[in-house]
């Protein structure tokens, strides 16, 4: 498996490939090397997956989907943002989303399957009212939940610290060695966060 980082406008997308899989995670701007990504990976099992409801994160998805017809997925709890210029924030950075709709929503515990990936959906309520994390073994995409010795912002609406802190103590129950891939800055592992992170304390 392959897993490729593209910052833009200081945001990660990730593309996650596999023999049989091709999976897209957080787009949050409309490029055409993610969506090459995705046409390029015809022949696998393709998603879009989208670790929460923000507008830097979501940007690109119905773009993505309306071009190739990969569907696309989110936290249940965040499902609504997608159709809400304020929950999304996209109104606080003066921008404007057209409104649209997920195709899968997924609780605390799904399992998503695609080809041969199996990610494990981890409910991270704080930076948002529903973001997920997607693990796997060795690695975990957090979105704006857990960042390298950073945590997402709690000031937007939806958000609360103590939800987060509970958030990450979860994240914190993973191997040490465990990958995490955040949604903004450098990669990190549990074990690192634990030990360094300021805001959380493992
Ligand atoms: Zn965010």
């Amino acid at each position: 498996m392959e897993i490729k980082c593209l910052n833009i406008w200081m945001t990660n997308c990730y593309l996650v490939e596999s023999e049989k899989a091709a999976i897209v995670i957080d787009p949050g701007f409309k490029r055409e090397k993610v969506l090459n990504f995705l046409k390029e990976n015809e022949g696998k099992e393709r998603l879009i997956l989208i670790t929460h409801g923000h507008f830097d994160h979501i940007g690109g998805a119905e773009y993505l989907r309306n071009e190739t017809g990969v569907k696309i997925g989110i936290g249940a709890l965040d499902e609504p943002a997608l159709r809400d210029n304020d929950l999304n924030c996209a109104v606080n950075f003066k921008r404007a989303l057209n409104p649209f709709k997920a195709d899968f929503v997924y609780n605390d515990g799904d399992t998503v399957t695609v080809g041969d990936i199996e990610l494990k959906v981890m409910l991270c309520k704080g930076h948002t009212v529903g973001g997920v994390s997607y693990l796997s073994e060795g690695f975990v995409f957090t979105g704006d939940t857990l960042f390298k010795e950073s945590v997402g912002r709690t000031d937007f609406k939806g958000g609360s610290f103590s939800e987060l802190e509970t958030s990450v103590k979860k994240l914190y129950t993973l191997p040490d060695e465990t990958v995490v891939y955040a949604g903004h800055g450098e990669s990190t592992t549990i074990g690192h966060e634990k030990q360094y992170n300021p805001f959380v304390k493992g």
